[in-house]
């Protein structure tokens, strides 16, 4: 025999359909009043080990070839080097052509390597590894 026993909990929740109009003011905490710190040495930043990133290496490229590993085919390389017209070539060339050295003698931060950008490429696969800019 089983008997079902229907328990009808009617919860009579007769809540007020009004809103309640009064805001309750709850004496606005502000998070600006957290006490002084005691005065304890801050701690020295530690470098984070163990965050093994296989990317390219940063590698400070210069003007010379330098030996790092090219991300495209991951073969450890020297770089070759081209000069390009960079930032700085343009404005030596535009103060010249400014100073009246406008008769082919604005080229001359062309020719001139010290003046111009590095780019550096990776010798197998010929993939673009960084460039040096003057500027
Ligand atoms: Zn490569």
């Amino acid at each position: 025999m089983t008997t079902y026993v229907h328990q009808s909990t009617e919860q009579s929740s007769s809540q007020p359909p009004s809103y309640m109009q009064a805001t309750e003011k709850l004496g606005y905490i502000s998070e600006a009043t957290t006490p002084m710190p005691p005065l304890y040495p801050l701690p020295s930043i530690q470098p984070i080990y163990g965050q093994v990133l296989h990317m390219v290496p940063m590698v400070i490229l210069g003007d010379m070839p330098v030996s790092c590993n090219c991300g495209n085919c991951h073969a450890s390389i020297i770089t070759r080097t081209e000069r390009t017209a960079g930032i700085l070539t343009w404005l030596i060339c535009g103060g010249l052509a400014l100073f009246g050295c406008w008769l082919g003698c604005c080229l001359i931060p062309f020719c001139i390597g010290e003046l111009q950008d590095t780019q550096h490429f990776c010798p197998n696969c010929a993939a673009l590894i960084g460039t040096h800019k003057r500027m």
